[in-house]
């Protein structure tokens, strides 16, 4: 280990606030499909900056945008309109089925705005009901009020008292949601792949009915497409999959390119909110909304959907020639967010043989893995990360698995 390295870790356990198991490396520099760490050494990202970097890392139209809004205008403050604002906001409309926008910084953030839009509209026209249905396994955040949403069942009891006005109800059941709608229900959000779930798809019928159900409950529909917008999953947007349209969206990852920025999107009708109710110091932020501008223009001018589509098939197909060697199963996915089963508890493992091996993936649970590389990958760099990924199976799987 180099001196430099060793005493950057010493410092990072001396200073970092411990909240996460990271590994003994120190990330450096990013270019394209790889990122380097401190000692030189060269990653294949096939975690994808967490689903953020769309357009891989320091790609030029997001460093040339930041450049030039750097030179311009860094921040007005949000009690004012700024001008790549206005660009994006009316960009993000023409793209999508919404109307407005507001802006953040994080996912979570967009969802709780989401959140607030729900109840202030169940206050204003559904009696005072205030309760979100979401679903069990679920990701929406880590406020206090998005990881209430959340359906993860570790988090039950975590940093009580929960925020309350949360149910969950398992995905792609229709009678357990319908019968869960009462009164107090204002809205129903859901992801329509579940990201940090393990890659799990809502059905088109589950869809069709739960448009139908909050159509004649009169309540909103939420899509959170933090993990699933902006082409990851083959299409812009996932909603575009199933022709179903949410009254509310949000968007962040990918939509930054690795910058903070998030959204919340909705239809005129849903357009209120008092001065006052939502804000915040970043909103609408010059520089992120800069960097917005760049990814969605790049992510139409490099027809980055299509190509999330095409190598997210060629990666399907390249893991199921693999899968009886090594016993995986339910390959699955949509775009470039996909996901594979272990035959066996060793994703912790797998996912530190295939880092030392030059390979970044992503293990949600023990005996699943998760892959969402930018959406520039190619077929060769799909190829690559096969081979690296075969060989650390072959290690870190029991030989009852290899043999066979
Ligand atoms: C990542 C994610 C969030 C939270 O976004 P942050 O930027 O981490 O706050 C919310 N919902 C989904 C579906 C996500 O994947």
């Amino acid at each position: 280990m180099g001196l430099e390295k060793a005493e950057l870790l010493k410092d990072a356990v001396n200073s970092v606030l411990f909240t996460a198991d990271r590994p003994d490396i120190v990330m450096d520099r990013g270019e394209g499909m790889y990122i380097w760490d401190t000692e030189g050494k060269r990653y294949l990202d096939f975690v994808g900056g967490w689903a953020a970097a769309s357009l891989g890392h320091s790609p030029d139209a997001v460093k040339q945008a930041l450049n030039k809004q750097a030179s311009a205008l860094i921040t007005a403050s949000p009690a004012y309109y700024n001008r790549p604002m206005i660009e994006l906001a009316k960009r993000l409309t023409e793209i999508t089925c919404y109307d407005k926008v507001f802006f953040a910084s994080s996912g979570s953030e967009a969802n709780e705005s989401a959140i607030k839009l729900a109840r202030k509209y169940g206050a204003a026209f559904l009696n005072g009901a205030n309760e979100i249905i979401t679903l069990t396994n679920s990701f929406h955040g880590r406020t206090l009020a998005t990881m209430s949403a959340t359906g993860k069942e570790k988090w039950k009891d975590l940093f009580a008292p929960r925020v309350p006005g949360f149910k969950h109800v398992p995905l792609n059941d229709i009678l357990a949601c319908e019968s869960s709608i009462d009164h107090k229900t204002c809205a129903i959000m859901l992801e329509l792949v579940q990201g940090e779930g393990g890659v799990h798809a809502a059905e088109q019928d589950y869809l069709n009915q739960l448009r139908q159900l909050c159509d004649e409950k009169g309540i909103l529909l939420i899509f959170d497409e933090i993990q699933t917008g902006m082409g990851r999953t083959g299409k812009m947007f996932a909603y575009q999959h199933y022709g179903i349209e949410a009254d509310i969206m949000t968007l962040g990852k990918g939509i930054g390119g690795g910058f903070p920025l998030s959204a919340m999107l909705t239809k005129d009708k849903y357009n209120i909110f008092d001065p006052g109710d939502q804000g915040g110091t970043y909103s609408g932020q010059p520089l992120a909304m800069s960097v917005g501008q760049a990814v969605v223009n790049e992510v139409i001018r490099l027809d980055l959907s299509t190509n999330a589509r095409i190598q997210g098939l060629y990666s399907i197909q390249a893991l199921e020639q693999i899968q009886g060697k090594f016993q995986l199963s339910h390959i699955r996915g949509k775009g470039l967010l996909m996901a594979f089963d272990l035959p066996q508890p060793v994703g912790k493992e797998l996912v530190q043989d295939c880092l030392h091996e030059g390979l970044l993936i992503n293990a949600p649970n023990p005996d699943t893995v998760r892959l969402m590389p930018p959406l520039i990958v190619t077929g060769q760099e799909i190829d690559q990360m096969i081979q690296i990924l075969s060989r650390s199976l072959a290690r870190v799987l029991q030989p009852s698995v290899n043999e066979t």
